[in-house]
């Protein structure tokens, strides 16, 4: 190694030598000085020998010193400049490593040219890019699982952290440590332990949702990110199902062992901002859980309690509708003007036999987040149109059935084909049909719901647009949308007698839904002072505490029996203010 340094091998050797000269230092130059003194020495010699040979005149000779001089100048130049766009490859290959060596940039080197200084190119560029990718595999992955380690770990959290920030959302940090594997390796070998660490990275690796990242942290602590919390309650969904898959019995070399691990949560925003923090929260938050014998625990108190009930609650609500625990309440809208019923809004109902009567405004977010709404809302309105056949059946006047509509079934690609089915099954007729869609909803993805609410419409359905106010208030998308009516949220009607602004607003809305030609729903209305201004401001239909809260169907059948068929001349609204409330 040390002679081959220094004692320049057999082609190397007029180059070393002309490396010892200070003066031509670069390569080009040596290239330059060779091809400058190859081209010179003959011919000066040859032009010496010329004036010699003849005797010239002085004028003649100076003749011909000027013409030989002025050729092997531009000869020489264009020599020059040849050599030098020729070796230009050479220099920037050159260039290109040191640029690596500094700076780790992946040379950027033409790689077609199939001659000896085209080949030195692409093998430069190729070479350097499998020994980046070898090395930024041996710095970023860990070689017995495989699996990112926490200097890459940190780094995508670095990038996850920033992008959550800016889609101002939260992400979720685990560190998950098995409780036994020092017991394992211990009584079993370490052969055994790695094996079980294969294994378990394996399991952990198949129950990791898409867009999870899963690291190994050393030793026997595993990471977990989870770049997006849509409702923060599928964390512990998550970190249980972590759990779970681990405790199956693993069957290594033949014998069967069990382990179980314990998870530390942290949340980005509530518990750090940085990577740093939020790991070291989460192993904080793994302490805890080992020290008080919980499977996992989040690092925040608040936090904990606060996701322990929402997936207890989720559990129940998983069975709410196989054990009959869901109703729906129907809450009647007025006709302004006559003061009668025209339609009724279903409203669900969870009877919880422990928690008792459970707000959907608790449990629908709750559903929706894990897709359960879809069999609920399909319940409601099934439910909804039967009920509406009961009482068409028993002779009452077709009413609207208003029913909402949920995001997550505004995104099935069947829903028109379900609902049109629902509407043969129960014999209802479409137009006693009434959607209400949020304006979220129909915001999530605005060609679709054009498209899908056109269809409905198109069947006779009516659509409205509920709580109107309180999200984009698209004017621009409002006249594109097929709705027939707009209920101004429930929060206007709270303020109107002492809110101008809210009165403002509220003209301006009814104003606007008359324009185009819109049925217009006041929703909320609570006192008489709130009837009374939307009366006065042309407002169609009201429905409120003031008329009915939700009642059961029983109850509502009265109400419409006294209000289609008086016994005494007390108007429906003043009838339901003495029944008892929901
Ligand atoms: P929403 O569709 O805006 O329903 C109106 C809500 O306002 C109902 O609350 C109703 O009880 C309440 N309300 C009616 N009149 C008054 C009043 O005068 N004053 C006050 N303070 N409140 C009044 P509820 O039944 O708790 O429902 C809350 C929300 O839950 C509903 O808001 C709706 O968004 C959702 N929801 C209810 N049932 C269903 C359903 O079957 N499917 C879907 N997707 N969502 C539903
Ligand atoms: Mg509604
Ligand atoms: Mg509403």
């Amino acid at each position: 190694m040390y002679s081959s340094m220094h004692t320049p091998l057999k082609n190397l050797r007029f180059y070393s030598f002309l490396s010892r000269f200070n003066l031509v230092r670069s390569y080009k130059l040596k290239i330059m000085l060779v091809a400058f003194l190859g081209t010179h020495v003959p011919l000066l010699t040859l032009f010496a020998f010329f004036i010699a040979a003849n005797s010239l005149s002085f004028e003649s000779t100076v003749k011909i010193l000027i013409i030989a001089l002025i050729a092997t100048l531009v000869g020489t130049a264009l020599t020059l400049l040849a050599l030098d766009t020729l070796l230009a490859p050479v220099v920037q290959t050159s260039l290109a490593l040191r640029n690596y060596l500094n700076q780790s940039a992946l040379p950027k080197l033409p790689t077609h040219f199939t001659d000896e200084v085209g080949t030195l190119m692409a093998d430069t560029v190729h070479t350097i890019r499998n020994l980046d990718d070898a090395i930024q595999y041996i710095v970023h992955y860990d070689n017995l699982t495989g699996l990112p380690n926490q200097l890459l770990f940190q780094k995508q959290l670095q990038q996850a952290i920033a992008q959550a920030e800016r889609d101002n959302r939260s992400l979720a940090v685990m560190v998950l440590r098995l409780n036994n594997f020092e017991n394992v390796r211990n009584a079993l070998g370490s052969s055994v332990g790695e094996l079980l660490l294969r294994n378990v990275v394996q399991r952990l690796s198949d129950a990791m949702p898409k867009h999870s990242v899963l690291a190994f942290l050393g030793s026997d602590v595993f990471g977990v990110m989870q770049p997006e919390i849509t409702a923060s309650h599928n964390v512990p969904g998550l970190a249980q199902d972590l759990l779970d898959t681990i405790a199956k019995p693993f069957s290594l070399n033949g014998s069967e062992v069990s382990t179980s691990a314990s998870i530390g949560i942290a949340i980005s925003s509530f518990d750090g901002v940085t990577d740093e923090q939020l790991l070291q929260n989460a192993n904080t938050a793994l302490k805890q859980a080992e020290r008080q014998g919980h499977h996992y625990q989040f690092y925040s108190l608040e936090m904990n309690t606060l996701l322990q009930e929402r997936l207890a609650l989720e559990n129940e609500l998983g069975y709410a509708l196989i054990r009959n625990e869901l109703t729906v309440h129907y809450q009647p809208r007025f006709d302004t003007r006559t003061q009668r019923i025209v339609a009724v809004e279903a409203l669900l109902r969870w009877q919880n036999p422990v928690r008792g009567l459970v707000s959907p405004a608790t449990f629908i977010p709750i559903a929706e987040a894990n897709g359960l709404i879809l069999e609920m809302g399909e319940w409601v309105l099934k439910t909804a149109c039967q009920q509406s056949q009961i009482w068409r059946s028993a002779g009452l006047p077709p009413i609207r059935m208003a029913v909402n509509l949920s995001a997550r079934q505004f995104e099935q690609p069947d829903l028109v084909e379900r609902i049109a089915q629902i509407l043969a099954q129960t014999g209802v007729e479409a137009s006693c049909l009434e959607l209400e869609v949020t304006e979220g909803l129909m915001m999530k993805n605005v060609t679709h719901s054009i498209a899908s609410l056109q269809q409905l419409h198109d069947l006779g359905i009516s659509i409205a647009l509920d709580d109107f106010g309180t999200g984009y208030s698209s004017l621009n998308y409002l006249s594109r949308f097929p709705i027939d009516t707009l209920k101004i949220d429930q929060s206007f009607m709270r303020n109107i007698v002492t809110n101008p602004d809210d009165v403002v607003i509220t003209k301006a809305i009814i104003a606007l839904a008359t324009s185009l030609q819109l049925n217009i729903t006041a929703e909320g209305v609570e006192t008489k002072e709130q009837f009374e201004f939307v009366e006065a401001h042309g407002c169609d239909e009201v429905q409120g505490y003031y008329f009915s809260r939700p009642v059961t169907a029983d109850v509502l059948t009265q109400l419409l029996e006294s209000n289609y068929f008086p016994e005494s001349h007390l108007s429906a609204a003043v009838q339901t203010r003495n029944l008892i409330p929901d």
